[in-house]
């Protein structure tokens, strides 16, 4: 029998919720008083988070420590190297055991094994439970035991793999009374931006596991009727927006499914395309971590390795800064870049279309774009965003093949139909027609004086031509080919 004295130390990394916290539930039923930790490591790194990722941590922190509070407990947040400061507290403490949920980023498996055998060898029990997905990455597998490449394949089988069983939410947490010396005020982490750019985000964000439940629920009531069909469309509000809230653990995705499931048998939604779109997407986040964890070389390295001889193009600064910026002369894109800049979030159909453009037509390597996305993302997600870039580039699992360039006025014409989408974001081409509002250089003098613009004047003209630059890329793709 453990001593009721002796306290745990839950180790709290991206699991910010109450509900479905594996550690913390098994924890919190010990009857021994909990130290619940999040340690910030400002040491660089590769990876390291980025600072919308930053801006949302402070805010996901401020929300949990609140619930904790709630429930009799309290958060100590640490600054430093995760390994010393446990020690640390385990020292100062006395405690005997650690427990964490489990995460799949290269670096931090790296990690979580040195530590556990750091302290396994003191004589400190390490207890680790499942992340935040509904199956461990090596769960799903074919039979020869190799990873799945193909989504449709992984998806299938993981279908008949059970899903890791919810546990219960925590109501009461038995909190440690002494103090821990190092702990130190959120505002003291300074994860919030020195400029003014996020100062918009609270317009579109609630961080906290109650601005995940608030997105679930809206996800139930309206977005999975025409999900399917409005997922595709930038203008309108036609996803769950649970991205952000799924990277910092805010909620997990056995709660959505679950949740998704209640609402089926209870008839509020139809068991039809638009839940099946849904629950697939959500397996594609799957997929995604099945193969960082199996393939951890490609956040930085292409999973095809003819793309390691890729003749990518040297960036141009100038250039590159339009993209980032939101002002290459193709509204899509702009519109896209300014959305990311803006809220922090940008639309999935859209984020293929500007990043065909920074690899496809400015011929710039996908890491620039990813590591940009990882900066300003409020749901930068490693095995997402190199999934994501991989795709996009054509070099990755179940990538499009590089060969499908997205043409950024044809997606604009069929996607964002009305243009409502560019017209908010680029508001100074909105005078023009819907006709020529996706490729401003094609409006004759006339058009553009009616719409009050001067091309390269109040609006840029093209930084690339689309279709010598679309040759141009399938050109440097047959160098690899041969
Ligand atoms: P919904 O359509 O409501 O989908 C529900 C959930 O399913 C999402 O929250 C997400 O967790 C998951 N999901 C949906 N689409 C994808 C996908 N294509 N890949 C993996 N998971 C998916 N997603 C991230 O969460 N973090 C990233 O850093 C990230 N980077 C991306 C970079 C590129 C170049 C591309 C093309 C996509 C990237 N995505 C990333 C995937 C996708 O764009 C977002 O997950 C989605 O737009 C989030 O909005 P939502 O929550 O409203 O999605």
């Amino acid at each position: 029998m453990a001593d009721k004295n002796i306290p745990i130390v839950v180790w709290i990394r991206r699991d910010f919720r109450l509900s479905d916290n594996p550690a913390l539930a098994w924890a919190s039923q010990q009857k021994q008083p909990l130290i619940l930790v999040v340690i910030v490591n400002r040491k660089k790194q590769a990876w390291n988070p980025g600072a919308a990722s930053d801006w949302w941590l402070h805010h996901s922190i401020e929300a949990f420590t609140e619930s904790v509070r709630e429930c009799g407990g309290k958060v100590e947040l640490l600054e430093g190297n995760p390994d010393t400061e446990l020690s640390r507290v385990i020292e100062e403490s006395g405690a005997d055991t650690v427990v964490w949920n489990r995460r799949y980023e290269p670096a931090l498996i790296d990690l979580d094994k040195k530590i556990k055998k750091q302290l396994s060898a003191r004589g400190v029990r390490v207890e680790s439970f499942p992340g935040n997905l509904c199956h461990e990455p090596w769960q799903v597998q074919r039979n020869d035991k190799h990873p799945y490449k193909v989504f449709t394949a992984y998806w299938r089988a993981s279908l008949k793999v059970e899903s890791i069983e919810l546990v219960n939410r925590v109501r009461t947490i038995r909190s440690f009374r002494k103090k821990i010396t190092g702990s130190v005020r959120l505002a003291q982490l300074n994860l919030l931006p020195k400029l003014d750019w996020a100062d918009n985000f609270p317009e579109y964000w609630q961080p906290g596991e109650a601005g995940a439940e608030k997105q679930l629920k809206s996800l139930i009531q309206h977005q999975l009727t025409d999900y399917q069909n409005a997922r595709d469309l930038p203008a309108v509000d036609g996803t769950s927006r649970l991205s952000p809230h799924l990277a910092f653990g805010e909620i997990s995705p056995r709660t959505i499914n679950a949740a998704i499931r209640k609402a089926l048998l209870n008839e509020k939604i139809r068991d039809d395309d638009n839940t099946e779109a849904f629950l697939r997407e959500i397996g594609w986040r799957e997929f995604a971590c099945h193969l960082l964890f199996h393939f951890p070389e490609t956040t930085d390295n292409p999973l095809d390795k003819r793309f390691e001889k890729f003749p990518w193009i040297k960036v141009d600064q100038k250039t590159f800064r339009a993209w980032q910026q939101g002002n290459t002369g193709v509204p899509l894109v702009d519109a896209g870049m300014r959305q990311l800049w803006q809220t922090g979030w940008m639309h999935n159909r859209v984020r293929m279309v500007v990043g065909s453009f920074l690899i496809k037509n400015l011929g710039y390597h996908w890491l620039e774009g990813a590591r940009w996305f990882w900066d300003t993302l409020v749901d930068a997600d490693l095995a997402s965003n190199t999934m994501g870039w991989q795709w996009v580039a054509g070099s990755g699992a179940d990538a499009a093949p590089y060969f499908r360039v997205f043409n950024p006025v044809r997606q604009g014409e069929r996607f964002d139909k009305e243009a409502d989408y560019v017209r908010h974001w680029v508001p100074e081409i909105t005078g023009l027609s819907n006709k020529r509002i996706h490729c401003p250089w094609t409006a004759d003098e006339g058009e553009l004086r009616e719409a009050g613009i001067v091309l390269g004047e109040t609006y840029p003209k093209p930084i690339v031509e689309l279709n010598t630059s679309r040759h141009a890329a399938l050109a440097r793709l047959e160098k690899i080919k041969q």
